[in-house]
């Protein structure tokens, strides 16, 4: 009885108000209202289930990518502290695969919400008190939010200011 309470989990937070029917490709979140947990991650189960949002970690989004099965209105990258997060080029491929908006999340291992993206798309809003090793950005989102965002490294837009400083240069 205790053992249960203690291994309790979390239901998940879609990104966007209430979830559609919403597949979930961990076993760190309880189901709950229309989101369902698939333990083993995608299988005939899940295509049957014909979700309208899929979360899954960053490489189980990327090998469903393959197959892209009809999704119409988000994909939801989980991941837990330390793991990696999607990258420009992830979210690229996503976008041409599924054709939806893609929210990264981070999650502790039993599911509770630590930080969210949200439609800005400008980083990840704080959910948790406190979430030690991340650089946090204080600025107001343009989602009109001021909890403090966490900012993932963008290698991209910085090999793009390096060109444009040199450019500048010559
Ligand atoms: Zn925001």
């Amino acid at each position: 009885m205790t053992l249960s309470i203690l291994s309790r989990k979390s239901a998940f937070v879609y990104p966007l108000g209430k979830a559609p029917r919403t597949a979930v490709l961990v076993p760190w979140f309880r189901q709950k209202d229309a989101v369902r947990v698939f333990n083993e991650g995608w299988s005939p189960e899940a295509a049957v289930f014909a979700p309208e949002a899929i979360a899954g970690t960053r490489e189980q989004l990327l090998a469903l990518a393959r197959t892209a099965p009809e999704v119409t209105h988000a994909l939801i990258a989980v991941a837990q502290p330390g793991q990696p997060w999607l990258t420009a080029a992830d979210r690229d491929q996503l976008w041409r695969a599924f054709h939806v908006p893609v929210f990264q999340q981070l999650v502790s291992e039993s599911g509770e919400l630590l930080a969210a993206e949200c439609e800005a798309h400008d980083g990840l809003h704080l959910h948790a008190t406190e979430l030690p090793g991340y650089a946090l950005d204080p600025t107001r989102c343009a989602c009109g939010l001021a909890t403090p965002r966490i900012i993932p490294k963008k290698p991209a837009q910085k090999v793009q200011a390096a060109a444009a400083s040199r450019s500048q240069v010559l």
